[in-house]
Formats: structure tokens, C-alpha cells, sequence
């Protein structure tokens, strides 16, 4: 391999966050070597803004937070540093070590450190290395890209930037073997590809049919913050089709899929994803909750009837169902409590919203969480919920005064009486 390899890709310097040219400046002051990479190279190239800056470097955490007041370490599995400016902060990792070099070179405690899991999963990554053996623990080459803004040349061993105007994403070194280290780069690959509207190379796509279930070896709370990156950047819809393309949908969410082969599910989920993304596009706010909403709706229904069946009573059975499907659910991936709340609010309020009569129909439109469940409401009918129009009435019903209000309510149903027979005489 060509370590020296230079390439004349271009960048908007200019456009680098001053904060990271100084982490870097500083590191460089003290005798460190400093790059700009990932993310916010990868984007720069293709004329894109950067979500943020991380910057890779040989001074080791413990040093890096010794010259920056304003940082601190993070992570266990893979140590870093917060470099804070205000709300902006700085990622610094240290140059990590290549795998098989590594493990004969270090000495037992460090081995400890390096151990894998049966399936092949790194529990712990924090063997450090040299500048040119950072980039084999990098996931894509699009990725591996290391901007030196002293000299202001992009670094590319593994043809990231050749990738990069192919529109290619591609695993660096064996694929199989790099998703079995870590499986969420299987989410990441396909979260890469609907950001950017790339194409996973077809020997990264290959082993995701099989490896899926690795993903129940991650943590869940790792894996609700990946699926936020994943439903919340304005693209939801493209990742839950190829979820559902290298078979990965099932292992996240087990009731979901299930639920879709006897229900509109895969149509109210593609509903509320889309919604979702239309959302984001023009800046309105968006929550999580709502797409959970979607996931288990039909699951939620499912619990419900098989509690009112064994005798549980209505109100309680939708109370305990919702609670059961949650709870279900954490095992793959975290729910926090804040989300939760308003996944039950939605849900309980759809019961609500059918029934039209009374005095609380007034009072449901002033619920703080009414909006969610109407909008909830429409996508259940737009998924071919057979709901008697019962959407339409209340969007009409929210533009009415109040004398419309009182007209729009169905009359009570009286007792149908016999039409009386005259008497034949
Ligand atoms: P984003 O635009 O979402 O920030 P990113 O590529 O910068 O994308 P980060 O999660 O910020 O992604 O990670 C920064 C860099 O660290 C990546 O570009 C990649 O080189 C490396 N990296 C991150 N996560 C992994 C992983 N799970 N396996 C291997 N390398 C990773
Ligand atoms: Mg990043």
C-alpha cells in the first residue's frame, strides 16, 4: 500500500469549523500529528454541510484531554474525546491500531481490551496504533478519507475519494468479517445510501441477508440512538425499504414484521415514515413517538383482542396491551419514558376519536396530544382502515364554530318504534 498516498481531491477548506482547525493547530503545536476526518470530509468533497467535524490524531485520549480544558472523555468500548466550543463540539479519536498486528504485538492486559465475542463482535477497541493502520478500522472507504489542513491534501489509502465519485459504498477489507466486528454497520451502510443516494457495492450487501440476527447482540440503547439517525434525518422512508430488502426489519423490531403479514402494517409504517420525511423537509417539528406509534400499532390491536378474550376489561386491556408491546420491544431496542407516554397517548386517543357524541369532543380537540392522534388517525385510513370517513369529519369538525359543531354531532339514536298499522276496520 501506498502510505504516502495523496491525492488532488478538492476541498472547501473554507467551509471547515474554525474549531476543529484549532483542535488540530493546538495537537500540531505540541508535536502531535493531526487529521480532519469521516463524515465531514466525505461531505465537504461532495459539496455537501457537515453534520460535524471529527478529528483523528496519535496523542492518546488521556493527552488529548490534558491539552483541551474544555473536553472530556467519553465512551468504553471506544474512548474519545468531547472537545466543546459552546454547542459545538469536536470529536477526537486516537489513531486505533490494525487488528492482526496488534494482537501479536501487545502485551495481555491490552489483549483483554481487544477481546471479540463468539460471533466475532470487538467488545472493546482501544489499542492504538499508527497514522496508517487508523484507516482498517474505519467502515467505508467513503469514510477513511483524512484531510491534513497544514498542507491541505486529502490522505485516501483505501480509494475513498475514487468511491466517492462512483457513488459507491463499500466496506473496507472483508465485509463479512468487518459486520461481524460491529453490526451496526449494516445500518449504517444503508442509513450512508439514503443520506448521500449512493449504492451499497454488492459485496457489502451480500452477507447482510445472513448477519441480521447479530443485531440482537447490540445493545438497545446503541440501537435507539442509531434509529434516530436513521427515522429522524428526512430519509425514513428509503431506509425502512431496504431494512426490509437485506432482511434487517425483522430483527429490530420482531412484532412489526410479523404483524405485516396479516395487517396494512407495512402500509401505516410507510405512511407514517413518509409523513415524517415531509415533515422534516419544510422544518416541522417531528417526534420519534409517532413513527413507534406506527411500528406497533398493529401489534398494540393484536394484544388488546387477545386480553379482552380472556376477560380483560376494555380499558384495561388497552392499558396493559400498550404496556406489554412497549415492554416487548425494549428488549431489541430503548424506548425512554418520555417517548413512551406519548406512544400510549396516541394510541389511546384513537379510541377516543371514535366516539363522536357528547360533551368531550370539544375537550379532545384542546388535548395536548389531540394533533399527533388525528394526524395518526388519517394514516390508519390512508393504510385502508375502513373508519366510516371518521378522519374527514374531524378535520371539518376543527374548521367548524361551534353552531356547526352542534349539527355535525350525530343525533343521539332513539328506539326505533314499529310504524303503527291502522286498524283495518
Ligand atoms: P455523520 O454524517 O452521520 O456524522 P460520519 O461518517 O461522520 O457520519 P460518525 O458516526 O460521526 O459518522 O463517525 C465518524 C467516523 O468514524 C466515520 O466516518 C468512520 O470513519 C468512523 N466510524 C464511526 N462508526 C464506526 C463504526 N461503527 N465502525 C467503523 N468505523 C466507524
Ligand atoms: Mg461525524
Amino acid at each position: 500500500m501506498n502510505i504516502d498516498k495523496r491525492t488532488e481531491v478538492s476541498i472547501a477548506s473554507e467551509q471547515i469549523s474554525i474549531n476543529a482547525l484549532k483542535v488540530i493547530r493546538r495537537l500540531i503545536e505540541h508535536g502531535y500529528e493531526a487529521y480532519l476526518v469521516g463524515g465531514g470530509v466525505r461531505d465537504l468533497i461532495l459539496g455537501r454541510t457537515p453534520k460535524d467535524f471529527d478529528v483523528t490524531t496519535n496523542a492518546h485520549p488521556e493527552e488529548v484531554h490534558e491539552l483541551f480544558r474544555n473536553s472530556r472523555m467519553v465512551g468504553k468500548r471506544f474512548k474519545i474525546v468531547h472537545v466543546r466550543f459552546g454547542r459545538d463540539i469536536i470529536e477526537v479519536a486516537t489513531f486505533r491500531a490494525a487488528r492482526d498486528e496488534a494482537e501479536e504485538n501487545i502485551d495481555i492486559e491490552d489483549k483483554e481490551q481487544l477481546n471479540q465475542t463468539e460471533s466475532g463482535m470487538l467488545l472493546a477497541d482501544n489499542v492504538y496504533g499508527a497514522f496508517e493502520e487508523d484507516v482498517f478500522r474505519r467502515d467505508f472507504t467513503i469514510n477513511a478519507l483524512y484531510y491534513d489542513p497544514e498542507e491541505d491534501k486529502v490522505v485516501d489509502f483505501v480509494g475513498g475519494g475514487e468511491d466517492l465519485k462512483k457513488q459507491i459504498i463499500r466496506l473496507i477489507g472483508e465485509p463479512e468479517s468487518r459486520y461481524r466486528e460491529d453490526p451496526v454497520r449494516m445500518l449504517r451502510a444503508i442509513r450512508f445510501k439514503a443520506m448521500l443516494g449512493f449504492e451499497i457495492d454488492e459485496a457489502s450487501t451480500e452477507p447482510m441477508h445472513e448477519l441480521g440476527y447479530l443485531l440482537q447482540d447490540i445493545s438497545p440503547a446503541r440501537l435507539f440512538e442509531e434509529l434516530l439517525k436513521l427515522f429522524m434525518s428526512g430519509y425514513a422512508a428509503k431506509v425502512f425499504d431496504d431494512l426490509l430488502r437485506y432482511e434487517l426489519f425483522g430483527w429490530l423490531f420482531p412484532d412489526s414484521r410479523r404483524s405485516m403479514d396479516n395487517s396494512p402494517a407495512e402500509k401505516l409504517i410507510r405512511a407514517a415514515l413518509d409523513n415524517t420525511d415531509k415533515r422534516i423537509a419544510v422544518d416541522l417539528p417531528v417526534t420519534p413517538a409517532f413513527i413507534y406509534a406506527s411500528l406497533f400499532w398493529y401489534p398494540f390491536i393484536e394484544e388488546k383482542k387477545r386480553l379482552e378474550k380472556e376477560g380483560v376489561s376494555y380499558v384495561e386491556a388497552s392499558n396493559e396491551a400498550a404496556a406489554n408491546i412497549i415492554a416487548k420491544q425494549q428488549l431489541f431496542t430503548s424506548i425512554p419514558r418520555r417517548f413512551s407516554g406519548q406512544i400510549r397517548d396516541i394510541w389511546h386517543l384513537q379510541f377516543r376519536l371514535s366516539n363522536r357524541h357528547g360533551k368531550k369532543v370539544n375537550a379532545l380537540v384542546r388535548h395536548k396530544r389531540f394533533r399527533a392522534a388525528y394526524d395518526f388517525l388519517l394514516l390508519r385510513e390512508l393504510a385502508g382502515e375502513k373508519l366510516n370517513n371518521l378522519g374527514e369529519w374531524w378535520t371539518n369538525y376543527q374548521d367548524a364554530n361551534e353552531t356547526e359543531r352542534q349539527k355535525m354531532k350525530p343525533k343521539p339514536r332513539r328506539a326505533r318504534r314499529r310504524p303503527r298499522r291502522e286498524k283495518q276496520i
